[in-house]
C-alpha cells in the first residue's frame, strides 16, 4: 500500500468513527494532508499505529449542567471536556461557552491544541471543553451559577498535573474566576495551577489577557519580516472583537500598523484613519455592548449590518472570531484587493477551500496553531510562575512572549523548507507538531 493510501485509510477510519462531526474531520484532513510528507521519509510512525493513537482523544468527559436563572427557571446545559494527549505534559487548552459547542467542536478544537502546544516547545499536552451555555444577555449571577455548576463536575477531572483548563470564547477573566472560586470550595486546596487565565491579584500572569492578540501580532511581523517588508504604515483588518482581536489591534497599532475594521456577529465597524482602541475597550470589555455602538460614538466609522468585513481592503487579514468565518469567495476578495499576510487569530477561521486560494494567489498564511499560540503559551508561562509562586513583569512577560513566537515562526519556516514545502506554513506547522508529538509518544511505548 502506498504511504497515500495507508493514510486515506487510516483518515477513513477516524471519519467513520467520529460519524457527524464535521470540524473534527476538516482539522484532521488538515494535518493528514502534510502527514505523507513526514510518513514518507519516516514510515515508523504509522507502523506503530501512532497515528491512529494521535486521532483518539485519550478521555472524553460528557456531563450535564443544571443551574437556575434569576427567575428561579432551572435550565440543563451539557458540559465537555476532551483530554486529548498527554506525551508532552498535562492537558492544556481552553473552555467555550457558547451555543454551537458540541463534541464535534471540542473535539476539533482539542486535536488542534495538541500540536499548538508542541509548537510552543513547553512541556504541555492538548485538550479542550466547554458547553452550549449562551452567557449573552445573562446576568452576572447566573454566569457564576452556571460556572459553578459547571466546576462541580469537571473538578473531578482536572488538577495542574492532569489538565489545566484556561479561557476562549465566552469565557474570559469573569468567568476564570468564577470557575477557580468553586474549584478552590470544593478541593478545600488553593491550587493556582490548575487553572490559566486568573486575576493578576490572584496568582494569573501579567500578559495573559494580552497574549493570544499580541502573539499573532508579533507572529505577523515576523512574517512581514521574511517577506522583507514590516507592519509600518501596513492597513490590516482583524475580524471579532473579543480578546483575540482587541489585543491584536493594539500590538498592531503599537507595531506601526494601522487597524481599520473589527466586528462581531452583528456586523463589522470600519473607521479608515485607524479603530480608537479606547473607545473599543470601553464598548467591548467594559460594557460587553455590541460593535454598532462605537460607529454611534465615532463620526469617522460606519458599521455594516452583516455583510462581509473581508470586503475592506487591507495588507494583511487577521481573523479572529471563529471557526470557517473566512470563505473561499472571502479570501479571493482579499486576494484581489492585494492582501500580502494572512494570519489566523481564531482556530480554523479560514476554510479549506480559502487556504488554498491564498496559495494560489501566492499569498503567505499563518494557521492558528502557529499563529494564535501565545495565549497558550503564557498560559504555560503562568503554570511555571504558579508552580515556583513567583510573579514576573509585564515587561519581562511580554519579551518572554515575543521570543516564543519568534521561535514557533522559525520552526515552522525551517520546518516547511526541510520539508520541501519551502514558505508553506500550514505544512511546517504540522510537520513540527506532530513529530515533537509522535517522538514522544514513540519514547513510551504503545499507551
Ligand atoms: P471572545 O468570546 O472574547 O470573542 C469572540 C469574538 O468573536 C466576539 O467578537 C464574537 O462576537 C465573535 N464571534 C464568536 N462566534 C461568532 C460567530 N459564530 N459568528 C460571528 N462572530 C462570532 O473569544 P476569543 O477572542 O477568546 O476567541 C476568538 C477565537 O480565538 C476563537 O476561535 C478561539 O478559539 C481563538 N483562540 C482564543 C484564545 C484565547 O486565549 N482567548 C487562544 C487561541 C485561540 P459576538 O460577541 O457577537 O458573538
Amino acid at each position: 500500500m502506498s504511504t497515500n493510501e495507508q493514510l486515506a485509510t487510516i483518515y477513513d477510519q477516524v471519519r467513520t468513527r467520529s460519524a457527524g462531526e464535521p470540524e473534527f474531520h476538516q482539522a484532521a484532513a488538515e494535518v493528514f494532508e502534510s502527514l505523507h510528507l513526514v510518513v514518507e521519509r519516516r514510515p515508523e510512525y504509522a507502523e506503530a499505529g501512532l497515528i491512529e493513537r494521535l486521532c483518539e482523544p485519550e478521555r472524553q468527559i460528557i456531563f450535564r449542567v443544571p443551574w437556575v436563572d434569576d427567575a428561579g427557571t432551572v435550565h440543563v446545559n451539557r458540559g465537555f471536556r476532551v483530554q486529548y494527549n498527554s506525551a508532552l505534559g498535562p492537558y492544556k487548552g481552553g473552555l467555550r461557552f457558547h451555543p454551537t459547542v458540541n463534541l464535534g467542536i471540542v473535539k476539533f478544537l482539542g486535536f488542534e491544541q495538541i500540536f499548538k502546544n508542541a509548537l510552543t516547545g513547553l512541556p504541555i499536552g492538548g485538550g479542550k471543553g466547554g458547553s452550549d451555555f449562551d452567557p449573552k444577555g445573562r446576568s452576572d449571577a447566573e454566569v457564576m451559577r452556571f460556572c459553578q455548576s459547571f466546576m462541580t463536575e469537571l473538578h473531578r477531572h482536572i488538577g495542574e498535573y492532569i489538565d489545566v483548563p484556561a479561557g476562549d470564547i465566552g469565557v474570559g477573566a469573569r468567568e476564570i474566576g468564577y470557575l477557580f472560586g468553586q474549584y478552590k470550595r470544593l478541593t478545600n486546596s488553593y491550587e493556582s495551577g490548575v487553572l490559566t487565565g486568573k486575576g493578576i491579584a490572584w496568582g494569573g500572569s501579567q500578559v495573559r489577557r494580552e497574549a493570544t492578540g499580541y502573539g499573532v501580532a508579533y507572529f505577523v511581523a515576523e512574517m512581514l519580516d521574511s517577506l522583507g517588508t514590516s507592519l509600518d504604515g501596513k492597513t490590516v483588518v482583524v475580524s471579532g472583537s473579543g480578546n483575540v482581536a482587541l489585543y491584536a489591534i493594539e500590538k498592531v497599532h503599537q507595531l506601526g500598523g494601522t487597524v481599520t475594521a473589527c466586528s462581531d456577529s452583528s456586523g463589522y465597524v470600519v473607521d479608515p484613519g485607524g479603530l480608537d482602541l479606547a473607545v473599543l475597550k470601553a464598548v467591548k470589555e467594559d460594557r460587553r455592548g455590541r460593535i454598532d455602538e462605537y460607529a454611534t460614538e465615532v463620526a469617522t466609522a460606519s458599521f455594516v449590518a452583516g455583510g462581509s468585513i473581508w470586503d475592506v481592503p487591507c495588507d494583511v487579514a487577521v481573523p479572529s472570531a471563529t471557526q470557517n468565518e473566512l470563505d473561499a469567495d472571502a479570501a479571493a476578495v482579499l486576494a484581489r484587493n492585494g492582501v500580502r499576510v494572512v494570519a489566523e487569530g481564531a482556530n480554523m477561521p479560514t476554510t479549506p477551500a480559502a487556504i488554498q486560494t491564498f496559495r494560489d494567489a501566492g499569498v503567505a498564511f499563518a494557521p492558528g496553531k502557529a499563529a494564535n499560540a501565545g495565549g497558550v503559551a503564557t498560559s504555560a508561562l503562568e503554570m511555571q510562575q504558579n508552580a515556583s509562586r513567583d510573579s514576573w513583569s509585564f515587561e519581562y512577560t511580554d519579551r518572554r512572549l515575543a521570543a516564543i513566537m519568534r521561535g514557533i515562526h522559525r520552526r515552522t519556516v525551517t520546518t516547511a523548507e526541510e520539508y520541501g514545502m519551502p514558505g508553506d506554513y500550514v505544512h511546517g506547522a504540522n510537520i513540527a507538531g506532530f513529530i515533537e508529538v509522535a517522538d514522544a509518544m514513540s519514547a513510551m511505548g504503545v499507551i
